[in-house]
């Protein structure tokens, strides 16, 4: 497994952290103050799955498609306790290459699961989760599920349907499954990720940059089902313009073509960091 550091990058917005950690630290050793000095990982389990651990140490999970996954590392693949204790769980929308895995953690980890207001819903109400381990909430919507955590849904031009096999009739039923959303995600140091979700390009990736200016972002490249290479260079360069990208959802599935390679070309002269990863990989800030 390659550990990249990218500190570098951030270095200011490091330096002014680690100040603010100082004057804090002298008056009050709260939580949110101390887990600023910590670092910010990203593991990257394939198609739109992350694990990101905090730099006060919490564990958020999004769109975990484990099990199903075919590029999941198989020590991930083959045991899901594997991820480790999870703090918080995020789920875009309910296909399945996102939702995958997230009932079952949510109930390993006695872990709410945040999610779409009208997808949450029919998990529960079909029984596929507890209704005490979901959380509905909808664009703009703001939560601080933990102590300097705010995630805060945004728009994702795409569909979201609930493909499910009833037990009782051992039939696949489809089920309306709300809209599907992004998520910013501001952690306790301030940095902020934009998680895109599935999306297809659509023009308030500007609005939602110049509003919630996220300092990396994970950008869906496949294509078919979300923008392809050249369309997500053209939002980046256009209208996202974050110091960092994390290209995703690409080579997991034979319908999503779009390659690294195709997304670093119709990049190629922006000053915008380009961190590729592959499955499995960590990267730090
Ligand atoms: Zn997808």
């Amino acid at each position: 497994m390659r550990i990249h550091s990218f500190t570098g990058a951030i270095g200011v917005t490091l330096i002014a952290s680690l100040l603010l950690a100082f004057t804090a630290t002298t008056q009050a050793q709260t939580p949110a103050a101390a887990g600023v000095q910590g670092k910010t990982e990203l593991l990257w389990f394939g198609q739109a799955g992350f694990r990101i651990k905090t730099p006060a140490g919490k564990m958020i999970l999004i769109d975990p498609w484990i099990t199903g996954g075919p590029k999941t590392p198989p020590m991930y693949k083959n045991d899901l306790a594997a991820i480790g204790p999870i703090d918080l769980l995020l789920v875009t929308h309910a296909h399945v290459d996102h939702l995958g895995d997230a009932p079952a953690i949510a109930k390993m980890n006695n872990t709410k699961l945040y999610g779409p207001a009208d997808m949450v819903t029919p998990l529960t109400t079909l029984g596929i989760l507890p209704a005490d381990l979901g959380h509905r909430f909808n664009k703009t919507g703001r939560v601080t599920p933990l102590p300097g955590i705010k995630v805060t849904a945004v728009q994702a031009e795409h569909s979201s349907l609930l493909v499910w096999k009833n037990p009782a009739t051992e039939k696949m039923e489809s089920h309306p499954a709300g809209e599907p959303m992004g998520y910013i995600i501001e952690l306790e140091n301030g940095f902020k990720i934009w998680h895109m979700g599935d999306t297809g390009l659509f023009s308030d990736m500007k609005f939602i940059s110049e509003h919630y200016k996220p300092d990396l972002v994970l950008i869906p490249i496949g294509g078919n089902f979300t923008m392809a290479p050249d369309d997500a260079a053209y939002a980046l360069r256009t209208w996202v313009k974050p110091k960092m990208v994390i290209p995703m959802h690409y080579g997991s599935n034979p319908m999503t073509k779009g390659t690294l390679a195709e997304f670093q070309d119709a990049m190629k002269g922006s000053s915008i960091k380009i961190i590729p990863m592959a499955e499995g990989e960590t990267v730090q800030f």
